[in-house]
């Protein structure tokens, strides 16, 4: 697949129905250009539906959340909530959803003033009012304290009953809680499936070049990088 003039995927095929999905992979392995495809916000040459669409003509029914945001230095929270519901086919209230968080005091910073932490949760309130069909999360875990993780990783497989969800990860244990994963390396989708038989120490070793251990924690199997 061409983006932007430039082969960045190739042989990136999968199906989705419904529920959350994960991409994993190292830095520049073509998550993000994936999760931009799927949003419609760039150029590309091969075949990709959405809800039965060309992404390209269906923006209404998505929601992206970039992992990072530069906008205007004088923007505010709200200006941020509100250009979310450009668009949106039933917007509801982004304060509503800032409130469910517990983040109304941040009405009226400058989104640049506020910590990294805080940018997310503002950008995933401002995609959730959009009410989408289908929500593209762009590394929802990072810059997040544990607590904010558990948050959103609990809030990630709620929206996902209701809402297709498709995020991109860093770490293994957060692609486990989707129902399907990818890992993706050098533009190439590696492996697709149930997490469980998908993310593997063996491909993780393979696409990272780094050795991994597995650790059983209660029942859960957990890879970690050796340091
Ligand atoms: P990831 O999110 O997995 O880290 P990206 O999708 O951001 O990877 O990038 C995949 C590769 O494509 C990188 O080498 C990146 O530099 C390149 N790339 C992304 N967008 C463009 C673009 N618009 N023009 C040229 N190269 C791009
Ligand atoms: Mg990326």
């Amino acid at each position: 697949m061409e983006v932007e003039g430039r082969v960045i995927l190739s042989g990136v095929s999968f199906r989705v129905e419904g529920g959350l999905t994960a991409f994993i992979g190292p830095n520049g392995a073509g998550k993000t250009t994936l999760l931009r495809v799927l949003a419609g916000i760039i150029d590309y040459t091969g075949v990709v539906s959405l809800c039965g669409l060309d992404p390209r003509r269906a923006r209404r029914l998505t929601a992206y959340v970039p992992a990072y945001l530069q906008v205007d230095p004088y923007a505010k929270v709200e200006d941020v909530l509100e250009a979310y519901l450009h668009n949106a086919r039933n917007p509801g209230d982004p304060l509503e959803i800032l409130k469910l968080f517990g983040l109304e005091r941040l009405r009226g910073r400058r989104f640049n003033s506020l910590s990294g932490g805080e940018h997310k949760l503002v950008l995933l309130a401002g995609a959730l009012a959009r009410n989408p069909r289908v929500l593209l999360l762009d590394e929802p875990f990072s810059h997040l304290d544990i607590a904010n993780q558990v948050k959103v990783a609990r809030l990630i497989r709620e929206v996902s009953r209701s809402i297709t969800t498709v995020i991109t990860v860093h770490e293994p244990l957060y692609a486990s809680i989707a129902d399907l994963a990818g890992v993706m390396s050098s533009g190439r989708l590696v492996a697709f499936g149930k997490p469980g038989e998908v993310v593997r120490r063996k491909t993780l070793v393979e696409v990272y070049g780094v050795e991994m251990e597995e650790v059983m924690v209660g029942s859960r199997l957990l890879l970690v990088p050796s340091l």
